[in-house]
C-alpha cells in the first residue's frame, strides 16, 4: 500500500520517521512523490559561454594540488587550478578545508560554483565528484537529520517495494492526447531520469497531473457551489437603480458599467455569487460596491461591507454616506472601538432590520453579530479576507452572495489558481482625467536635493506622504525608525509646515485624529508605516516618498503610490533605495516604467515567483510541488481547459475511463487543501 507509514522501510525507525516527516514525507507515496528541486547537470559548459557571477558545474581536470591556507579566527581557504580544453582557471572554496582529501591532480572533476569572469577563478560550492556518478544527479531540499545520500536510498527501496503499486490516475484520452508518460514511469523518471529529454518528458507528467487534480477539485468546488439553489436571488429595483446610477457626481465608466452589469446579473440569480472584483487602486470600485449595495437594499435585504482596518471602515462609511446621501438607505457603521452603548444598539437595529447597510473589519462577521435578512457580504481587499471567513459565513447558516474586491492585480495564471472557484470581473480602465502618477528612483544621497523640490511643492499648497520601511520581525523597531525619520523631517519643514506621524502601535482614536487633520491639511507631511497602506484617500497630496523602497514587493508599491494621482494635478512618487542586487534594481525599474497594475504584477511575478509575491497562506493559493505557476502558466492553463471539460460531463466519476481518478480524488479529499 502506498499509503502505508514509511517506517514499513528498513533503516526507517521512529527517529527517522520524525525527521522525514520534518520534510513532510510521512507516507510511502509521499516519499516517491517528494521530487528534487533541481537536478546537477553535470554537461561541459564552455568557460567562454559562462556569464560573470552564474552558478554552474564545470568539469574539467584538476591540475595543481589543493593548497589550504588558514587566516583568521576558524578561517580557512582551499585552492587549486582546474583545465578545461587547455583552458587553466582557479577554483576556491571557504572553510571547507576538508575538500582536499577530493582533489587529486590529473583527476576528472566537477565542481558546482560561481563563475568569476573577470578573475576567471570558481568560487566552489560543492564538489560533485567524477563521472561515475552519472551526468545529471537529482538534488534534494534536505535537511541537518535527512541527508541526500540516506534519501536517495530510501526513495529506491520504496520503488523496488511497492513501485509496482503505482497505480494511472488520468484518463486515457489525456494520456494520449498529451503524450504523457505513465504515472509510474514519470514518478521513477523524476528521480532517477537517464537523461535531460527523459527528465522532461517525466516533469511535463508529473506538473500536469499536478495542476490537473487540482483544477479538478477546483472546478468541482465551483459547480458544487453554483448547484446550491439556497442562494438568494436578489431581485432589485431596476428603476429606483437606475435612478440612483443618475444621481452620481460622475458618469460611470464602460468598465465600471461592465462590471456592475456582471455583479446585478448574480445578484438577481437564485444562484450563489462568489465573484472577485479587481480593479486597480483609484480604479472606482467603491462606487461599483455602493451600487450593488443598494441594489440588494432596493430587494429588501441588508449589505454588508467589510475591510481590513478601521481607518478604511471610516473611509468608506464616509463615501457611501456621501453617495446614499439622495436616497433613504441607512448606513452604519461597526469596529472594535465602537462603544458599548452604541453598539449594542446597532445590533439591535440589525436584528430588527432598521440598519440597511453595516460597514465594518471583518471581525463584524466572527462576532455575535445577527441579521435580519442580509442579502450581500462585499469584503475589501480579498488577499486579506481569506477562505476562513467564508467558511464563518457558510457555518453561520448565512448564504448572501459575496463579492470580494481587490487591488492587488493578480496575473491571469494565478487567478485561475488562486481564485478558480470564483468567477472574476475587471475594471481595466481609470475614471477619464487622471494623471499618471510619475515615478522616479533616487540613490539615498539625493534625498536632501528631493526634499528641496518637495519644499516647493509643499509652498505650491500640496501635501506629501512619506512611507517608511517595515523592519521584519519587530514592529517596535518599525515605529523607532518611523520615529526617527518623523523628528528629521520635523525639523527640516519646521516652522512652515505641518508634519505628523501614524504607526501602527498607535490608538485607533489617536489615528483617526491625525488622519483627519491630514485630510484637513492641518498637517501638510504625513510620516506612516504602511498602516494606511489601503484605501486613504486625501486628494490634496501630491507626492510620496518611499524610505527603503527596496524593502517593500512591487504589489505593495503599486498599492502605496495608488494614494497619489487621486486628484486633477499631477503627482509624484520617489523611490529611494539602493538595491543591492540587479532584481532589486530591475524591480525599481519597473516601477518607474509602468503605472499598470497589472504589468507591476506580472513581473514581480516572474522576478520573484508567486509565493513571494503573495504568499501562499494570506492567499489561499496551494503550494506545489512540482508546477511551477511561472514558468508552467500554459500546462496550467490546459489543465484547467481539461478538468472543466470533465465536470461538464453529467456524473463523470461513473464513467469507466474515470474511475481510477474519481477514486484518487476521493482518496485525497481527506488531505483537504482549503484550510
Ligand atoms: P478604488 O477603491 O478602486 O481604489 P475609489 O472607488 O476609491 O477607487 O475611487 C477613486 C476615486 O475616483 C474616488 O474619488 C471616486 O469618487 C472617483 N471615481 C470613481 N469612479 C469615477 C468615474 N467614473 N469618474 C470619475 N471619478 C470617479
Ligand atoms: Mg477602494
Amino acid at each position: 500500500m502506498l499509503q502505508q507509514s514509511i517506517q514499513v522501510l528498513s533503516g526507517v525507525g521512529e527517529k527517522r520517521a520524525k525527521d522525514l516527516a520534518d520534510l513532510g514525507i510521512e507516507t510511502i507515496e509521499q516519499l516517491l512523490s517528494y521530487y528534487p528541486f533541481r537536478y546537477d547537470d553535470i554537461q561541459e559548459r564552455q568557460l567562454s559561454e559562462i556569464q560573470d557571477q552564474e552558478k554552474v558545474t564545470i568539469k574539467g581536470v584538476v591540475v595543481s594540488p589543493a593548497v589550504v591556507s588558514r587566516f583568521g579566527y576558524k578561517k580557512s581557504r582551499l585552492q587549486f587550478r582546474m583545465m578545461q580544453n587547455h583552458d587553466v582557471f582557479s577554483v576556491s572554496f571557504f572553510n571547507q578545508p576538508y575538500l582536499k582529501d577530493k582533489v587529486e591532480v590529473s583527476e576528472d572533476i566537477a565542481v558546482y560554483g560561481k563563475w568569476d569572469a573577470k578573475k576567471k577563478s570558481l568560487l566552489g560550492m560543492k564538489i560533485l565528484g567524477s563521472n561515475s556518478e552519472g551526468d545529471f544527479a537529482p538534488i534534494y531540499h534536505v535537511s541537518k537529520a535527512v541527508r541526500q545520500a540516506t534519501l536517495i536510498t530510501l526513495i529506491r527501496q520504496a520503488f523496488d517495494a511497492y513501485g509496482a503499486e503505482i497505480e494511472e490516475n488520468l484518463p486515457l484520452s489525456l494520456i494520449e492526447k498529451y503524450r504523457l508518460l505513465s504515472r509510474k514511469e514519470a514518478m521513477y523518471a523524476m528521480h532517477f531520469p537517464t537523461d535531460r529529454k527523459q527528465h522532461h518528458q517525466a516533469k511535463r507528467r508529473v506538473v500536469f497531473e499536478e495542476f490537473f487534480l487540482f483544477q479538478m477539485r477546483i472546478q468541482g468546488l465551483k459547480k458544487a457551489e453554483k448547484a446550491e439553489v439556497n442562494g438568494l436571488a436578489v431581485l432589485y429595483d431596476v428603476d429606483r437603480l437606475k435612478e440612483f446610477t443618475r444621481s452620481l457626481p460622475f458618469e460611470l465608466t464602460h468598465a465600471q458599467k461592465r462590471v456592475t452589469n456582471e455583479i446585478c446579473h448574480d445578484l438577481r440569480s437564485p444562484k450563489h455569487m462568489q465573484r472577485l472584483l479587481q480593479g486597480d487602486v483609484g480604479s472606482g470600485k467603491t462606487v461599483v460596491a455602493a451600487i450593488a449595495l443598494y441594489a440588494t437594499v432596493t430587494a429588501g435585504f441588508q449589505g454588508a461591507l467589510m475591510v481590513p482596518t478601521e481607518i478604511l471602515a471610516q473611509q468608506h462609511m464616509e463615501s457611501l454616506n456621501q453617495l446614499f446621501d439622495p436616497t433613504k438607505v441607512c448606513v452604519a457603521l461597526l469596529t472594535g472601538s465602537t462603544k458599548t452603548k452604541e453598539r449594542r444598539e446597532i445590533l439591535e437595529a440589525l436584528a430588527n432590520g432598521e440598519i440597511d447597510i453595516i460597514v465594518g473589519t471583518h471581525a463584524l462577521i466572527q462576532e455575535g453579530v445577527d441579521f435580519a435578512n442580509l442579502g450581500l457580504v462585499i469584503t475589501d481587499e480579498q488577499h486579506r479576507f481569506g477562505v476562513n471567513q467564508r467558511r464563518v459565513l457558510r457555518e453561520k447558516g448565512l448564504q448572501p452572495d459575496v463579492l470580494f474586491m481587490t487591488a492587488t492585480p493578480i496575473p491571469r495564471t494565478l487567478a485561475i489558481t488562486a481564485y478558480g472557484e470564483m468567477d472574476v470581473s475587471i475594471i481595466d480602465e481609470m475614471p477619464a482625467g487622471r494623471i499618471p502618477v510619475e515615478t522616479r528612483w533616487i540613490q539615498p544621497p539625493q534625498l536632501n536635493q528631493v526634499l528641496e523640490w518637495t519644499y516647493k511643492e509643499l509652498n505650491a499648497g500640496h501635501q506629501m506622504y512619506v512611507i517608511c520601511p517595515l523592519i521584519e520581525e519587530s514592529e517596535m523597531l518599525d515605529v523607532q525608525n518611523a520615529v526617527s525619520i518623523y523628528e528629521e523631517l520635523k525639523e527640516f519643514f519646521a516652522p512652515k509646515f505641518e508634519v505628523s506621524l501614524l504607526h501602527g502601535k498607535m490608538k485607533n482614536s489617536e489615528k483617526d485624529e491625525i488622519m483627519e487633520a491630514f485630510k484637513n491639511n492641518e498637517s501638510q507631511v504625513l510620516v506612516s508605516t504602511t498602516v494606511i497602506e489601503v484605501g486613504v484617500n486625501v486628494p490634496n497630496a501630491t507626492m510620496m516618498l518611499i524610505i527603503d523602497a527596496d524593502r517593500f514587493g512591487l504589489a505593495q508599491l503599486h498599492q502605496l503610490r495608488g494614494r497619489v494621482g487621486r486628484g486633477a494635478e499631477a503627482s509624484y512618487c520617489v523611490l529611494v533605495a539602493n538595491p543591492k542586487n540587479d532584481t532589486g534594481k530591475e524591480r525599481m525599474k519597473i516601477m518607474t516604467e509602468t503605472t499598470n497594475g497589472f504589468v507591476v504584477s506580472e513581473k514581480d511575478l516572474e522576478l520573484r515567483g508567486p509565493g513571494e509575491v503573495f504568499g501562499f497562506r494570506q492567499s489561499g493559493l496551494p503550494e506545489f510541488s512540482a508546477g511551477d505557476l511561472v514558468a508552467d502558466a500554459h500546462i496550467l492553463e490546459v489543465a484547467r481547459d481539461e478538468a472543466q471539460n470533465v465536470w461538464q460531463m453529467e456524473q463523470w466519476q461513473i464513467l469507466p475511463e474515470y474511475a481510477a481518478l474519481a477514486t484518487y480524488l476521493d482518496q485525497e479529499s481527506e488531505n483537504q487543501f482549503f484550510d
